[in-house]
């Protein structure tokens, strides 16, 4: 037998094998949840690269998840027929950690626990999901066949070593014909993880979604009748005393024991079911188990489109942004996972099923009529993607403004604050979709008092002479709304918009308008209250044109000009932004280079 070689984990992995071990010791049970995915991930890839390369499947064996529970020895194993590893792939896979995560990791899991929520999602999301298998077990064994290797090895580890052990296969009875099983040795007070109808549980709690077969060795019964000697005392009493050596037969019932394999979960996806018959509850969890969330979505949409072009899909908003995503500009999301014919092929397109300034969007979307081996290049160039994208986005919107018709209207508050620059960031991306976008916008106003209003209220609220929409870009709420060019608006009791985001000046100047009203800027020239009395201002200009001569003489080319206005109310003067200049706020964010 080859020898064992001992191999070093990196720090990082020692150190966040701790930390799960430590964080995540009173929800133990996800290991096999984590394992199963791994499991799941495994025949997924080799199902994937198949498509291109028939060889890999020769071995001709279901793609399926079998778990043995051995109460006795208190043992557990998982065995797939998914894509293995080779060698390299058990120290890459099970001995290093891709990101230097475990600062991020810490963070993300205090940020949870502070939370209330159940922290054990994240480390699904971090990808140290095999690791807490060390959190039942003092040993864990994994010998894997990949079909690129002719050689089967075991990796073997123990808890709280800094090392592990790789070898080469030998036992015949062990060798598989392709895939991977890991056997759990698990400690002494955890053996109750070893019972089959404990296994069957968390199955069936927790991976549901899996669209595998998962099946768990379990014990069962049949009642069968057999024939058996009538007992003699018995035939005694029977009052046949002294009669004949004849023995009667009697029948009795027994149940007969056997093991077998029992399929655990249901392998239809969630998206190919009748969106009829699936409970909010059911959306919510395939959620949180597909994208390793662990708050609830604040929505989702579920349909099926048909004609032209038939795909289904799930999308989902999320209940807050998520770590890490926040950089709109440079979305790397992994937020849409794309099936062709109920066949996993990425998680990397998203911005070819998405404009950018929906990458927040999640979701599943499976397809007919695309090819198995799709690329991003065909879906670049795909008629068929094109439409796909459009009912996307439009149903997207869909669910985001049935968030906003919601009686309860923290919902959408929340999804403001989370997503609100996205929305804001599509009014200067997709001028295609502004009459979809402008009903969501939200913004403060001089009239509703540190609560957000939306375009449509603001119109219900104009005067009968009011014919625009007006804003006031500032740096803050304050700022707003001690503006001077507000008096004149305050005192006709005209809304105005604070715009106080630096992107919301930039948004409304690429809506133009909404409802045929234009956005104006109250800080420009020339604003137009529908009150002009041409009189009265020609009387104004005559009594004070020498005074605004000379003081432009005075300003010199600090000012372009100086004039008489009637917008004011209290205060005596105001500077303001010639009507086709940047205005004040726009050009202090150009110098600040926000923009
Ligand atoms: P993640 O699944 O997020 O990548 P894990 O810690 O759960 O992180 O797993 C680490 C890696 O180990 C996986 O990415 C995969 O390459 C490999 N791996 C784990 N389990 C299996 C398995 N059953 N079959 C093949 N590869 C596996
Ligand atoms: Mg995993």
């Amino acid at each position: 037998e080859p020898p064992a070689e001992k191999y070093e984990y990196q720090a990082e992995v020692s150190r966040l094998m701790d930390l799960i071990v430590h964080s995540l010791y009173s929800n133990k049970e996800v290991f096999l949840r984590e394992l199963i995915s791994n499991a799941s991930d495994a025949l997924d890839k080799l199902r994937f690269l198949s498509v291109t390369d028939a060889q890999l499947l020769k071995e001709a064996v279901d793609l399926d998840i079998r778990i043995q529970a051995d109460k006795e020895n208190g043992i557990v194993t998982i065995t797939d027929t998914g894509i293995g590893m080779t060698k390299q792939e058990l120290v890459d896979c099970l001995g290093t950690i891709a990101q230097s995560g475990t600062a991020k990791f810490l963070k993300a899991l205090k940020d949870s626990q502070e939370a209330g929520a159940d922290s054990s999602n994240l480390i699904g999301q971090f990808g140290v999901g095999f690791y807490s298998a060390f959190l039942v077990s003092d040993r864990v064994v994994v010998s894997t066949k990949s079909p690129k290797s002719d050689k089967q090895y075991v990796w073997e580890g123990e808890a709280n070593a800094g090392s592990y052990t790789i070898r080469e296969e030998t036992d015949p009875d062990k060798l598989l014909p392709r895939g991977t099983r890991i056997t759990l040795y698990l400690k002494h007070d955890d053996k109750d993880f070893a019972h089959p109808e404990r296994i069957q549980k968390l199955v069936k709690n927790y991976s549901q979604f899996v669209s595998f077969p998962i099946h768990t060795w379990q014990e069962k019964g049949f009642t069968k009748e057999i024939e058996v000697d009538e007992d003699p005392t018995e035939a005694k009493k029977d009052g046949e005393e002294g009669s004949s050596v004849e023995k009667k037969k009697k029948t009795k019932k027994v149940i007969e024991k056997y093991w077998d394999w029992e399929l655990a979960n249901e392998t239809q996806p969630i998206w190919l079911r009748n969106p009829k018959d699936v409970s909010t509850e059911e959306y919510n969890e395939f959620y949180k188990k597909t994208f390793n969330e662990y708050l609830d979505p604040l929505a989702s949409s579920h349909f099926n489109t048909e004609g032209e072009v038939e795909f289904r899909s799930i999308l989902f908003v999320p209940a807050t942004a998520s770590d890490g995503k926040e950089d709109i500009s440079n979305p790397k999301t992994k937020n849409i996972r794309l099936y062709v014919k109920r066949i996993f092929i990425s998680d990397d397109f998203d911005g070819e099923l998405f404009p950018r300034y929906l990458s927040f969007v999640r979701g599943v979307v499976d397809s007919n009529d695309l090819p198995l081996n799709v690329s991003r290049e065909i879906l670049q160039e795909s008629r068929i993607v094109h439409i796909m994208r459009k009912r996307l986005v439009r149903k997207a919107f869909d669910m985001i403004l049935g968030i906003s018709l919601s009686e309860n209207r923290d919902g959408y508050d929340r999804f403001w604050e989370n997503f609100g620059k996205y929305l804001k960031l599509g009014c200067i991306d997709d001028h295609s979709n502004h009459k979809r976008i402008a009903p969501l916008l939200r913004f403060f106003s001089s009239q509703s008092d540190k609560e957000l209003i939306s375009l449509d209220e603001y119109v219900d609220n104009m005067k009968p002479e009011q014919k625009d929409i007006f804003y006031i870009a500032a740096d803050s709420l304050t700022s707003a709304s001690n503006t001077p060019f507000l008096e004149k608006l305050v005192q006709k009791d005209i809304e105005v918009l604070f715009l106080i985001d630096p992107i919301d000046e930039v948004a409304v100047a690429n809506l133009k308008s909404y409802k045929e009203k234009n956005f104006v800027d109250i800080s420009k020239e020339d604003l137009d209250l529908g009150d002009k009395d041409e009189e009265k201002e020609q009387e104004m200009k005559q009594e004070f044109g020498q005074t605004c001569d000379w003081i432009k003489k005075k300003l010199g080319e600090k000012v372009a000009s100086v004039q008489i206005s009637n917008r004011l109310s209290t205060s005596p003067c105001v500077l303001v932004t010639g009507k086709f200049g940047w205005s004040a706020n726009m050009e202090r964010l150009m110098k600040a280079q926000t923009l």
